[in-house]
């Protein structure tokens, strides 16, 4: 097996060279402000980093998740937050594996040139929760369009996307044989939608994270958006989702990274009583526990990217990657803080920020406890509980 944070080195040594230009004076004034940092996603583009997972066809790198798992992870280590962006990297996945050839042609080259942005995807409403079977977002057909109407709640980067990958219902569900049926994927273009049926209300939160909550009001949307056969869509998004997960767990390896390299510098650097703080064993102990566990996720990070690489099934993997590593993170964090001090808590240390950050990614985009059950029900066979 290769060293995790040797492979791809010269992808993480030129994208962590990108990062210096945005350090954490850059991102403590986008956090006050709730901010979008457009210069930082703009630079991404422009290096082409956004683009490594579109096929060298329509214009992107054509390379795998490895390599996208290289770049968040250095870009997370570095104190940056891919948050703002990582969706342009894969939301164009249900395009590029379920669309028609027209749509791809149509769409993917100027996705990977990053003249379009396609980095919002809508699944999550108020009422359905993680239950996703049960979202109410209805798309009527109407000739040769779709006319929808609902919710969506949590929706990232609504505000700063072209294009909207969209889950709605077109049947409804006690019409189908199973749940998961009757569900498909539009593809929304936001630019004409926003004011003609479509209304977009920012939600303020812990971290900068640019969600919103959108409402669909009789919004017109050409039946060619269509993703995909109409009824499929559940699983369609369902394919997407190992990819999402493989490269949020990646952020939070670079976030482990991040509070482990800050703490040991820390208590190397920090004297009290006359000694280093990290020559106390009490200090150096969760240090060193942060890196086994962060280490030890990294490796099922790894392992489940290569499985996607292949085309292998990897949704147990990809799950548990998410889980260890936004654990490991979080413990991270909590360890990086104590270690700080009183100096955890202030803004200009960027530690308190990225505690805040690194906290979202046990709920979203998947909670710990839905990661635990798919573990029971489709690894160990346990009986579901709903
Ligand atoms: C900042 C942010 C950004 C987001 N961005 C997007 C986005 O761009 N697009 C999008 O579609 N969604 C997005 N989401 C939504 C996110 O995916 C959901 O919040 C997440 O999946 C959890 O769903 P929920 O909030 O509805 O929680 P719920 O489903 O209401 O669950 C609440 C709690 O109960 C637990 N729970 C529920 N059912 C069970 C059960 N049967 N057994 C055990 N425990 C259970 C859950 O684990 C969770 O801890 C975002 C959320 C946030 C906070």
């Amino acid at each position: 097996m290769l060293d995790d944070e040797t492979d791809f080195a010269e992808i993480r040594e030129a994208v962590a060279r990108l990062c210096t230009d945005f350090p954490g004076s850059y991102w403590q004034e986008k956090d006050r402000a709730r901010a979008y940092p457009t210069e930082f996603v703009d630079a991404l583009t422009r290096a082409g980093w956004l683009s490594v997972l579109v096929p060298e066809q329509y214009g992107g790198s054509g390379l795998g998740l490895g390599a996208a798992t290289a770049i968040l992870e250095e870009i997370h280590r570095s104190g940056c937050n891919g948050g703002a962006c990582h969706a342009q990297m894969y939301v164009m996945g249900t395009l590029l594996k379920h669309g028609s050839e027209d749509q791809k042609a149509r769409y993917l080259p100027a996705v990977a040139s990053g003249a379009l942005r396609l980095q919002a995807f809508g699944v999550t409403e108020p009422t359905s929760g993680t239950d996703t079977t049960r979202v109410r977002t209805f798309a009527r057909r109407d000739g040769d369009s779709y006319v929808v109407s609902g919710q969506k709640i949590w929706i990232s980067r609504a505000e700063h996307s072209d294009l909207l990958v969209l889950l709605v219902r077109t049947t409804p569900r006690e019409d189908c044989a199973k749940p998961s049926e009757g569900m498909s994927v539009l593809l929304v273009d936001m630019r004409d939608a926003v004011g003609n049926g479509l209304t977009i209300r920012p939600i303020r939160t812990m971290l900068n994270h640019a969600t919103t909550e959108l409402f669909f009001d009789d919004l017109v949307v050409p039946a060619e958006n269509l993703i995909g056969e109409e009824g499929k869509g559940f699983r369609y998004i369902l394919d997407g989702m190992n990819a999402e997960r493989i490269l949020i767990a990646s952020e939070c390896i670079g976030d482990g990274r991040f509070f482990i390299d800050r703490a040991s510098a820390y208590a190397r650097d920090r004297s009290v009583f006359g000694r280093p703080i990290g020559a106390n064993q009490g200090v150096q102990f969760p240090i060193a526990r942060a890196h086994v566990q962060l280490t030890a996720a990294a490796g099922m990070v790894d392992k489940a990217a290569r499985l996607f690489d292949r085309g292998q099934a990897c949704g147990t993997e990809a799950n548990m990657a998410k889980m260890l590593a936004s654990e490991a993170s979080w413990q991270a964090a909590d360890m990086c803080v104590q270690t700080h001090g009183g100096f955890g808590f202030a803004e200009e240390y960027d530690i308190e920020r990225k505690f805040r950050e690194t906290r979202l990614y046990q709920v979203a985009p998947i909670s710990t406890n839905l990661i635990l059950s798919h573990v029971a029900t489709h690894a160990l066979g346990l009986p579901k509980s709903f």
